[in-house]
């Protein structure tokens, strides 16, 4: 090796940061979108249209250039194992393997496999773990937000702030969602639940909540994707919270922000959105809109225009909150190039990172908290500290934490410890809910073998028995922080 090469080894950085130019890929390269003109892929009705909801149809627009052996393993995974069904618009497919050769039969299998947003949005049955494909506690409703609903629908987690889910569809369906239980059509693994009151009722029971709740300012309008519901019913939906006293935060939950972006690129949807910013505005309160991007593949020139139309009709700020996910983003260059991408290119703030929450068959997709505090030290110092993402847990029954948050870690089980510092809706009454330690769980697949025995022998005991064995070492932690 020569002096100037070793010399430019020890002196670059981990992660060389370089402004990329964003690209929309050609969707012409599929054959099934071969005639697709440009109008029609800006059209939103044609986009919801075209979206890839079975094999049948993937397997219509690729055609051989993906071995039969994929379509099998999506089908299986589809019988056995999704907890969401398929239903991905073709901006999302044409983000799939964007530069691959396209040559002869079977030349896009193997990039299809190892391609990031193929990854969380076609699983396949060959991806997920066998040895530990749920967690033994992963549980429908992992965050027990229906436990917390205060309406139907509404969230009441937090002192200060409500998550309003007004309807249980999403223009795209993320194979990790954490809102399995109710989001989406059922699928042969998750019976759905569905909401019992008819629509415009349940949106004013929430509106009455928060009249009547003075201490809450801020209202995450979510779904599902708000993007599914018609603008005017959203935009008389927001018309009527920004009445509200005491609400100063608004949030706009939208995936499709970058899944669907010709939604919020027709002038209809501009026009709502402007006048409702127009209202915040003039009432000093915040209207922002949070997507959810989880590789720098998606954010391509439609995405930075969908954006900019938003913070041009008034929205103050569009944010982006991830999921960490193995095989997509689980790694800190992975996770930087995606931050700068949506800073650079599309004006969009990165700000959170979540960890997979505990749902099942997610195994595969989960990284354990040790793991996730190695990718918020390897993020630090890059991108300015207002656009450094916090990569956060989502602890049952707490709610989102720093992941240096931890009181406590078993390293070998993978069992991390939480505190907490207020009380969610139902706790009001419980006077040790914020002397109690709450747990996470990291894969099990990620632990040294004594953890992988440990939990091999306990998986075997009954739910009742693990859960003892478990409050035992929970309270022996607790009283030990306690004394310190
Ligand atoms: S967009 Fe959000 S709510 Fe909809 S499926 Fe994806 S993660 Fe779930």
């Amino acid at each position: 090796m020569s002096i100037e090469t070793s010399i430019g080894l020890e002196t670059s950085q981990p992660y060389p940061y370089r402004r990329v130019e964003l690209v929309e890929p050609d969707w012409r390269r599929f054959p099934g979108w071969a005639d697709v003109t440009e109008d029609e892929w800006r059209s939103a009705q044609w986009q919801r249209s075209h979206c890839v909801k079975n094999v049948k149809q993937l397997r219509e627009l690729l055609g051989d250039l993906v071995d039969e052996r994929f379509y099998a393993d999506l089908e299986r995974d589809q019988a056995e194992r999704a907890t969401m069904s398929m239903l991905v618009p073709p901006q999302m497919m044409n983000t799939m393997v964007p530069t691959a050769p396209i040559g002869g039969s079977g030349s896009l299998t193997d990039a299809l496999y190892a391609d990031p947003v193929r990854v969380y949005m076609l699983p396949v049955f060959s991806d997920r773990r066998t040895d530990w494909p749920s967690h033994p506690h992963a549980t429908r409703d992992s965050l027990h937000e229906h436990d917390m609903w205060v309406a139907e629908g509404l969230t009441h987690r937090y002192p200060t702030k409500v998550l309003a889910e007004l309807l249980p569809t999403c223009p795209q369906y993320c194979g990790h969602c954490t809102r399995m239980d109710l989001v989406g059509n059922s699928t042969p693994q998750v019976d759905k639940l569905k909401f019992v009151g008819k629509p415009d009722t349940r949106l004013e029971s929430m509106l009455d909540y928060l009249r009547t709740t003075p201490q809450v300012r801020d209202v995450v309008v979510s779904g599902g994707d708000v993007a599914n519901m018609p603008i005017a019913r959203l935009e008389a939906f927001l018309m009527a919270l920004l009445e509200i006293e005491n609400i100063r935060d608004i949030r706009l939950a939208t995936k499709a922000l970058m899944g669907l972006p010709q939604h919020w690129l027709q002038d209809d949807v501009k026009a709502g959105v402007e006048r409702v910013a127009k209202v915040a505005r003039a009432r000093g309160v915040s209207l922002a809109i949070h997507t959810h991007v989880n590789h720098a593949n998606s954010v391509t020139p439609l995405v930075a225009e969908a954006a900019k139309a938003m913070l041009e009709v008034g929205v103050r700020d569009v944010r982006n909150q991830g999921v960490i996910l193995n095989g997509v983003n689980a790694d800190p260059h992975a996770l930087l190039d995606l931050c700068f991408t949506l800073l650079d290119g599309a004006q969009i703030m990165p700000y959170y990172f979540y960890m997979c929450d505990m749902i099942p068959f997610a195994e595969h997709w989960r990284i354990s908290v040790a793991d996730a505090q190695r990718l918020q030290h390897h993020i630090m110092g890059y991108l300015p500290g207002f656009a450094t993402p916090r990569i956060v847990c989502d602890v049952p029954f707490v709610g989102k934490r720093w992941v240096h948050q931890l009181a406590d870690y078993d390293q070998e089980k993978g069992i991390s410890f939480w505190t907490k510092n207020y009380r969610t809706s139902i706790e009001a009454e419980d006077t040790d809910a914020l002397k109690r330690m709450y747990q996470y769980y990291d894969p099990i697949h990620t632990l040294p073998v004594e953890g992988q025995s440990w939990w091999a022998h306990h998986a075997d005991l009954d739910e009742s028995a693990l859960k003892a064995a478990e409050i035992a070492e929970a309270s022996r932690r607790t009283a030990a922080l306690q004394a310190y």
